[in-house]
């Protein structure tokens, strides 16, 4: 594998703005970022769009993959959707001479930053507030009202690992915690 490129994790219960982040850092073409597709076996929603938003791929191929050891990291995030990030995909981007962006969960960043320790940038998004969070979830309106509590309980456990990152972003108000971003990937990278 091309061990030049530069790995920037963004990981963050879900609600907590990171998504938007990484969206807003892809548009700045001057970072040289391209975005890690990851694979799942969960079900496509609304507008996604398999090769782009992720590859969507059966629980029987998955598991193969998973067999063949073709994962750098993978994680049933929810009872029965799995995701994770493929070597291929890494090798598809460097190969680019581009920098790997990730928006992956909690446990899916620490394990890419274990795996490339030296490369790795790794940022924990923090909304104000469990409660922000949730009404954040709520206004996407994506997500049942059982998904969202689902999602509540798994941000609450993610939050005990924040401190294991790189940096923590607070996300209090989206426009400074772009701009911060933006500056810790600029400085990364360089
Ligand atoms: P969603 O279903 O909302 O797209 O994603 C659910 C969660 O899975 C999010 O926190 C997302 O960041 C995370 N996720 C997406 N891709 C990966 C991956 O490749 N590995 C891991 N560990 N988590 C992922």
């Amino acid at each position: 594998m091309n061990k030049d490129g530069k790995l920037i994790v963004f990981s963050a219960p879900s609600g907590s703005g990171k998504t938007t982040i990484v969206q807003y850092l892809l548009k700045h073409k001057e970072l040289n970022l391209e975005f890690s597709i990851s694979a799942t076996s969960r079900e496509k929603r609304g507008i996604e769009i398999d090769g782009k938003d992720y590859y969507f791929i059966t629980l029987k191929k998955f598991n193969r993959l998973i067999k063949n050891e073709e994962f750098v990291e993978w994680e049933e995030v929810y009872a029965n959707n799995y995701y994770g990030t493929l070597k291929t995909e890494i090798e598809r981007i460097w190969k680019l001479g581009k920098h790997v962006i990730f928006d992956i969960d909690v446990i899916g960043g620490l394990n890419i930053k274990n795996k490339f320790p030296k490369q790795t940038l790794a940022i924990f998004v923090k909304s104000p507030s469990v409660e922000e969070m949730e009404r954040r979830l709520r206004n996407r309106g994506t997500d049942s009202d059982s998904k969202i509590k689902e999602r509540v309980i798994k941000a609450e456990k993610e939050l005990k690992y924040a401190k294991d990152f790189d940096v923590i972003l607070h996300n209090n108000e989206l426009d400074d915690a772009t701009k911060e971003a933006y500056q810790l990937v600029e400085k990364f990278i360089k």
